[in-house]
């Protein structure tokens, strides 16, 4: 019985780390700048709060400094913006991060618009998801999920050039940026969303998915094209009694059954989600990097 070969991303993560550590540090020795990544996070969200102090454990991890600012659920857009705009003028932060979502009075593309974006590490600018569409141009921050995608494809050695890649999910943050980038990188690339009819008639083509969705196990067996790759973003819990905290984590594909049709496939949890962050510290240390001019 096939089975793929399991993309790990954790370790992929690992070692992207330990590159920035000596990175980090080799600059600091040469100038003397420590990268700085601010982070804000407005209410009390419980995944929120752990993205959070997840981000702000593997700045650490890598001596990249970070600054966190907790404000209140009620707190005004003013308020918020504030702070956006000291981080902004602050010398010592080269990356701005707004947890999403927001608390819903506050408009997120007021606040996203307000992120200079010479610090836009999360990559949500509208100016730079328009240079990433655009052929000839340069996004100033590749946004951070899509990106550890395809580093994962490209630490496998899996080529993407004149492949057919579906991307599941349309999604600003995760969807649509990949789909963007496969398609830099010369897949042709095909969107299945919510509206789509018989998605399988799409993905069964693909040699590459990357599913981005937020439903469990939607992506059956019979869905994927014997020897294809999958990249399973999402994230979502399920029911489980037999683990102490009631629920367990599982992607939107269907692993057991994918595993044995896939060439190879991330794993949920331990793919996709250790990249993220890591993209986050590289994106950061590319701003320190762009800022102080260090190479
Ligand atoms: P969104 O809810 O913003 O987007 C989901 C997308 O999936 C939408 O484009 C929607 O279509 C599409 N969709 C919904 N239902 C279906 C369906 N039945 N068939 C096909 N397409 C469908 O989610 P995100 O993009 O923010 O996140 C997606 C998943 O990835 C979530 O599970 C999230 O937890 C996870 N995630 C993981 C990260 C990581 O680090 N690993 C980071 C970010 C997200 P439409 O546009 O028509 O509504």
């Amino acid at each position: 019985e096939a089975s793929a070969k399991v993309i790990d991303g954790k370790s992929v993560a690992k070692q992207i780390r330990d590159e920035i550590t000596t990175e980090v540090s080799r600059m600091k020795d040469a100038i003397g700048v420590i990268p700085g990544l601010a982070v804000i996070l407005v209410g009390d969200r419980k995944d929120s709060a752990t993205y959070v102090r997840n981000k702000k454990k593997s700045c650490e991890s890598v001596g990249i400094n970070s600054y966190e600012v907790r404000l209140p659920e009620d707190s005004t857009e003013q308020e918020l913006l504030k702070f956006i705009s000291d981080f902004n003028d602050d010398p010592s932060v080269h990356g701005i991060l707004v947890q999403l979502p927001l608390p819903s009075h506050m408009n997120e593309q007021n606040i996203l618009n307000a992120v200079c974006i010479e610090k836009d590490v999360d990559g949500f600018h509208p100016l730079n998801i328009g240079r990433l569409a655009m052929r000839g141009r340069e996004p100033t921050f590749v946004p951070c999920t899509p990106k550890g995608c395809i580093e994962l494809l490209h630490r496998y050695g899996i080529s993407i050039k004149g492949k057919r890649a579906v991307v599941i999910g349309r999604s600003n943050i995760v969807g649509m940026p990949a789909a963007l980038l496969l398609q830099r990188e010369d897949a042709t690339v095909s969107i299945v969303h919510s509206r789509t009819k018989n998605p399988e008639e799409f993905t069964r083509q693909a040699d590459i998915i990357i599913s981005a969705v937020g439903q469990p196990n939607m992506v059956r067996g019979s869905w994927i094209k014997p020897g294809a790759v999958i990249i399973d973003v999402g994230i979502n819990p399920v029911e489980d009694p037999k683990s102490p905290r009631g629920y367990r984590l599982v992607g939107d594909v269907c692993y057991e059954e994918a595993s044995k049709i896939a060439s190879a496939i991330t794993p949920v949890p331990g793919g996709v989600g250790p990249m993220t962050i890591a993209m986050l510290l590289s994106n950061t240390f590319i701003s320190a990097k762009r800022i102080h001019n260090f190479r």
